[in-house]
């Protein structure tokens, strides 16, 4: 499900700070580097005399860290910096996301401030705005925190983290996601979520999550955020 564009528009209308997931919105970090192919180097990476680390059967490098977190936190600091090198390379070959720049453009022209909240590592994000020449259109990034994977979404406590930066109350944010637990961590921090629904079936978990709003396209929610003509938005997916 889409939403209208004047739903968008109620929804984004008291949002003065946008607080976006990165892996979806802005690109495809695993593009290039697929995640299951992260994952296997990882465990590999991280595989001693006691055997290969908790979690090494997932496909999701992510889903591993949360596992190691779980159930071997000796391992914890050398796993998420293996990871974060991993990552690093990952986003030298990830795939943008067909207007999510316009998104951070629209957000900039219609006066909001933009901050990164992702579980992936920040020195990788940051990597990506800056080959990307993204810093402009970025106030600031909040991957998890090194050696603290607890603090991954669904944790709220990147959100926070977010908004004391920004000196915003919940009510003047709102996040954006592709995942059910972006729209978890958003209202666990008390505030709304649009999910990106980008691939099928994607829009209904979104939906029964709580999402305020529903996109198929970044380039969607780009017209919807609005603040420059809207001709210039007109070609977007
Ligand atoms: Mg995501």
């Amino acid at each position: 499900m889409s939403m209208p564009s004047e739903g968008l528009a109620s929804v984004l209308a008291p949002v003065r700070h946008v607080l976006l997931d990165f892996d979806g919105p802005v690109c495809s970090v695993f593009a290039g580097v697929p995640a299951p192919e992260v994952a296997r180097r990882l465990a590999e990476q991280l595989s001693g005399p006691d055997g290969p680390p908790p979690g090494h059967e997932e496909s999701d490098p992510l889903a591993m860290l949360r596992r190691i977190a779980d159930e071997r936190d000796d391992l914890v600091p050398l796993a998420d910096e293996t990871l974060a090198r991993l990552e690093m390379e990952a986003v030298d070959r990830a795939q943008p996301t067909p207007g999510g720049v316009a998104f951070l453009e629209a957000c900039a022209a219609s006066g909001r401030v933009v901050w990164m909240v992702s579980n992936n590592a920040t020195v990788a994000i940051a990597r990506y705005v800056d080959t990307h020449g993204l810093g402009r259109l970025i106030a600031g990034q909040f991957g998890r925190v090194s050696g603290h994977p607890r603090s991954m979404k669904p944790s709220p406590e990147l959100l926070f983290a977010a908004m004391a930066a920004a000196g915003a109350r919940p009510g003047d944010c709102i996040f954006v996601g592709d995942a059910v637990r972006d729209i978890e961590a958003a209202h666990a921090a008390g505030m709304d979520a649009i999910g990106y629904a980008n691939k099928p079936g994607k829009d209904a978990a979104l939906t029964r999550a709580g999402a305020a709003a529903v996109v198929t396209s970044m380039g969607e929610l780009a017209r919807a955020t609005g603040g420059g003509s809207s001709e210039s938005f007109a070609s977007l997916p």
